[in-house]
C-alpha cells in the first residue's frame, strides 16, 4: 500500500466487535481487528485513508533517544519538566505512574531497556497531550482565540508549530523541558494563531502573556539534548 509498504498487517475477525479497530505497533506492525464479514476492498480503502496517521504514531513509538547519558533501568535518572526522575521498577501499578520523583514503572516491562523505554515514551507522550491540551485552552482564553486541534508529534529539530488552519502541533519532548520553556513554546504557538510570523506585533502578544523574547531565546539557545 502506497507509504506503508514496510508495514505488516495483522488481522483478527471478532465476532462480536461491532467496528474495525486499527493499532500502530512498534517494528511496522498494523493489527487489525474486524468484525465478520468486511470486505478486504473496504479495509484497504480504510487503511489508505489512515496513512499519515499511521505514519505518524508509528514515528512517535520509534523515537529514539540521542542522549546516551539517559538510561532506562532500574534506578536510573530519566528527563521530565526540567527534573529529573527516579526509574523505579513497581509490582503493584499497571501503567507508568508519577509519584513525587518517583516514575513506577510496572515489572512486566521489565524484559529489556528497551520495554522499558518504550512504556516510558508512551506515557511521557501521554502526560505531553494532556498539558498542552490544558496550557492552549489557557493561552487561548488570554487571547481570546481558538485553536482547531492539538496533537503531538516527533520533530527532530522543532518545538512546535501552528498551520493556517489553526491546528496546534508540539514536539512530544516538551514535556522534558522546564516549565517556563514548556509554557513559552504553548504560548508562542498560540500566538501564531493571530500572527502567523515572528513580528514586532507577534512578540508583543507573547509579552501580554508573560515573556520575554530575548530572556526565551537566551534559554533556548543554552539547551542541551533532552533524551
Ligand atoms: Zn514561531
Amino acid at each position: 500500500m502506497a507509504g506503508l509498504e514496510k508495514f505488516r498487517i495483522e488481522v483478527k475477525y471478532v465476532r462480536r466487535a461491532r467496528r474495525a479497530t486499527l493499532r500502530v505497533k512498534p517494528r511496522h506492525l498494523i493489527k487489525l481487528s474486524l468484525p465478520y464479514g468486511v470486505k478486504r476492498a473496504q479495509i484497504e480503502e480504510w487503511i489508505h485513508s489512515k496513512t499519515n496517521w499511521i505514519l505518524e504514531k508509528h514515528e512517535m513509538l520509534e523515537s529514539q533517544t540521542k542522549n546516551p547519558a539517559v538510561q532506562f533501568i532500574e534506578g536510573a535518572q530519566v528527563p521530565f519538566g526540567g527534573g529529573p526522575l527516579l526509574l523505579v521498577r513497581a509490582q503493584k501499578v499497571k501503567w507508568v505512574e508519577l509519584h513525587g520523583s518517583d516514575l513506577l514503572v510496572p515489572e512486566k516491562y521489565f524484559k529489556s531497556e528497551e520495554s522499558v523505554r518504550r512504556a516510558v515514551f508512551k506515557w511521557y507522550q501521554e502526560q505531553a497531550l494532556a498539558a498542552a491540551l490544558n496550557r492552549v485552552e489557557y493561552y487561548c482564553q488570554q487571547l481570546g482565540v481558538k485553536a482547531k486541534s492539538v496533537r503531538l508529534k516527533n520533530y527532530r529539530s522543532r518545538w512546535g508549530a501552528c498551520s493556517s488552519k489553526g491546528e496546534l502541533i508540539f514536539n512530544w519532548q516538551i514535556i522534558l523541558l522546564k516549565n517556563e520553556m514548556f509554557e513559552y513554546v504553548v504560548a508562542h504557538e498560540v500566538c501564531h494563531l493571530i500572527e502567523m510570523n515572528h513580528s514586532e506585533r507577534f512578540y508583543s502578544l507573547l509579552a501580554k502573556l508573560g515573556f520575554n523574547k530575548s530572556e526565551m531565546h537566551r534559554q533556548f539557545k543554552h539547551l542541551k539534548n533532552l533524551i
